[in-house]
């Protein structure tokens, strides 16, 4: 690369980063993959010693969501290193999703698929737990597990948080059994391959969405709940502007009654996430997503273990179980 092209390219990225930040939107990719370079994130992930100063509340004040379980979850993913798409790392995570969730006693489906990216096709691997309801019509929850494509980049909260809240959430939910079916779906391949694009991006919601029109389950859901970003000490959630209005007003309402106003802020932003691979086929979707924008560690490699709070893990899942409770007594 000539250095002229070079200048030009850190110029693109610039106004790339600064029309994210102005737009809100969820600009993604590995435009920062020039940032100088850190730490393994071994050293990152050692430096983490004591947990958190903030302390969870206990399980019986949440609904049973154990922020501390939630928290090892987080530590457990950010152990099998960088876990992009078709990598042995994210392999092996989906080898641990699957044995946690058949300890829950949860039922499981996965669906593998090759997903054609602009490096050449990738291997990838929805996993969606299902739980029956005694009435027709599914309650959808969701997250990505994959991590971003970049050197030394673990996703402790992008998306370690969010796979631990919903494997937290389908410990709590699998013995359960409500009046709506509820289904919980850990998506491949959210994280864009080169640059965030309606085609380069969201690979494994997509494919699920898909799915689900072709054998006529997109219209038995009757919500779709997205968590990602969601385990940060200092997170803050905005209202989603491209989400389900009355869906954001469900989950920021329970926030509220359940004394998480600070967090969950009446601010709106504008992200780009799995939830539109549903809201693009008629279904109701919010996604809970934490201000990645000023977050400060948001697609670098000092997204690690150190920036994740057990007391917001709890607050997140807490949050959801409400949010389901009420969704189940429509
Ligand atoms: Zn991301």
């Amino acid at each position: 690369m000539t250095s002229l092209s070079k200048l030009l390219r850190r110029m693109a990225v610039f106004l790339c980063v600064l029309a994210g930040a102005l737009a809100g939107c969820k600009t993604k990719g590995n435009e920062s993959s020039g940032a100088p370079s850190q730490p393994p994130f071994m050293t990152a992930a050692a430096s983490t010693a004591p947990q958190t100063a903030d302390d969870p509340p206990p399980p019986d004040k949440t609904g049973g969501f154990d922020g501390k379980r939630a928290f090892a979850q987080v530590a457990k993913q950010v152990s099998f290193g960088p876990r992009p798409s078709g990598s042995q790392a994210l392999a092996h995570l989906q080898e641990y999703l699957l044995a946690e969730l058949k300890s829950y006693g949860c039922f499981v489906e996965t669906d593998s698929f090759g997903a054609d990216t602009p490096i050449g096709r990738i291997s990838m691997k929805n996993i969606l737990v299902k739980i029956s309801g005694e009435q027709p019509g599914i309650i959808l929850l969701g997250t990505h597990y994959d991590t971003l494509l970049m050197d030394n980049f673990v996703g402790a909260d992008d998306a370690g948080s969010s796979t631990a809240v919903m494997l937290e959430l389908a410990r709590l939910l699998c013995p359960q059994k409500g009046k709506y079916a509820v289904w919980i779906a850990f998506f491949d391949g959210e994280e864009a391959v080169k640059h965030w694009s309606e085609t380069d991006s969201r690979y494994g919601s997509r494919q699920m969405a898909a799915r689900f029109s072709s054998i006529g389950d997109i219209k038995k859901i009757k919500a779709f709940l997205l968590a990602d970003i969601v385990g940060g000490r200092t997170a803050r959630f905005l209202r989603e502007s491209s989400s389900t209005p009355g869906l954001v007003d469900l989950v920021w309402n329970t926030a509220a009654r359940l004394g998480y106003s600070a967090i969950f802020l009446n601010e709106s932003f504008s992200a780009e996430d799995d939830h539109d691979s549903f809201l693009k086929r008629g279904v109701p979707s919010v996604d809970v997503i934490g201000d990645f924008v000023n977050n400060g560690y948001w697609h670098t490699p000092q997204d690690s273990l150190d920036k994740i709070s057990a007391k917001t893990l709890a607050i997140t899942g807490r949050v959801f179980l409400e949010s389901v409770k009420q969704l189940q007594a429509k």
